[in-house]
């Protein structure tokens, strides 16, 4: 797999190359990913969103790959990791090549960051969120976004290889944020959701790519990664679609090709979100591999299957290649 993206500042109206370019055997390459956080064992909402992506990947004829987002280590649980690959396998989802970890793909995060500071696109910030709620409270736009702040620019006029002013020394104890004034809004294509747009800059602002703590941030870690692992094709839970266009603009700013999207439905809990280990998802029974599969296929509108979970897997498998066959999503 290969980074190389296309020339910096290259744009297509989805953001980067078409990643549907002919492969050297003259197939189209798909490359899909399940990336899930080891904090825990794959519960039923995880297990939608690893069975998506395994059957788009089979689908197209490509190939389906693990990565760990493990890097909120203090997040993470010893052993999940292994738990959850074992979990998979046990249910089929076995990923062809050997699974990737975010912790130990620092370096590739730094040279990144590195390249966005050397080119002013990304700037130090000391702001604490009260430092940032107080600024938003003076301007009058309290304006919380998903329990997000808008972030008001405090910090915007620093450059990192430049002298601070004596109130903003830069130490290690510092955020770094990427700096979206100016940048265009960016629109996509969502293959189930239809056409999106997000105005970076005026609805989330300058985003965070390290915190001050020093672990790096979702955004960075998935646009390099998911570049490096020449991903085509991102499917994963529809709670996820809000951070596209944050990621879509990472990769312009670092000249990486955008792949295509597709966000499936959420499992819900009992209170009517997402389901999670905070409302009562339990750990996956895999010892009946076929009452978790079907659990995972009505979310997505897959049909119950009797008989053995590799027969169930094979007939989804038709049944979404099909699918998407008859009614293929329009190319942004
Ligand atoms: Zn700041």
């Amino acid at each position: 797999m290969s980074a190389a993206g296309p020339p910096q500042g290259a744009k297509a109206p989805s953001g980067g190359s078409d990643p549907h370019e002919m492969g050297e055997r003259g197939g189209p390459i798909y490359c899909g990913r399940f990336a899930p956080s080891p904090t825990g064992l794959l519960h039923a909402g995880s297990l939608a969103a690893a069975l998506a992506s395994w059957l788009d990947a089979r689908a197209h004829g490509g190939t389906w790959l693990v990565r760990m987002e493990d890097t909120d280590t203090p997040r993470c649980l010893p052993g999940a990791d292994t738990a959850i690959l074992q979990q998979l396998s046990a249910l089929g989802l076995v990923p062809d090549e050997t699974p990737l970890y975010q912790s130990k793909r620092s370096a590739h995060y730094e040279l990144a960051l590195a390249g966005l500071l050397a080119q002013n696109q990304a700037y130090p910030c000391t702001c604490t969120r009260s430092d940032i709620e107080r600024v938003l409270r003076a301007s009058g736009s309290q304006r919380p976004r998903h329990g997000e702040l808008v972030y008001p620019g405090t910090c915007r006029h620093r450059r990192f290889d430049l002298p601070s002013p004596p109130d903003c020394v830069i130490s290690a104890n510092q955020a770094i944020r990427l700096r979206t004034t100016g940048l265009a809004p960016i629109h996509w294509l969502d293959r189930r959701l239809g056409a999106q747009q997000q105005n970076v800059a005026t609805e989330v602002g300058d985003f965070v790519l390290r915190r001050a703590d020093g672990l790096w941030a979702y955004q960075l870690a998935v646009v390099v990664d998911d570049a490096a692992q020449g991903i085509t094709h991102v499917v994963r839970g529809q709670d996820l679609a809000d951070n596209t266009a944050r990621q879509i603009l990472l990769q312009q700013q670092l000249g990486l090709p955008t792949p295509h999207y597709l966000h499936v439905p959420l499992v819900l809990g009992a209170d009517g979100h997402k389901l999670s280990k905070q409302n009562g998802a339990q750990a996956l029974d895999v010892g009946q591999p076929l009452t978790a599969l079907n659990a995972a296929a009505r979310v997505l509108a897959l049909p119950a299957q009797l008989g053995s979970a590799t027969d169930a897997l094979t007939t989804w498998t038709h049944i979404w290649a099909d699918a998407w066959a008859a009614n293929p999503p329009a190319t942004a």
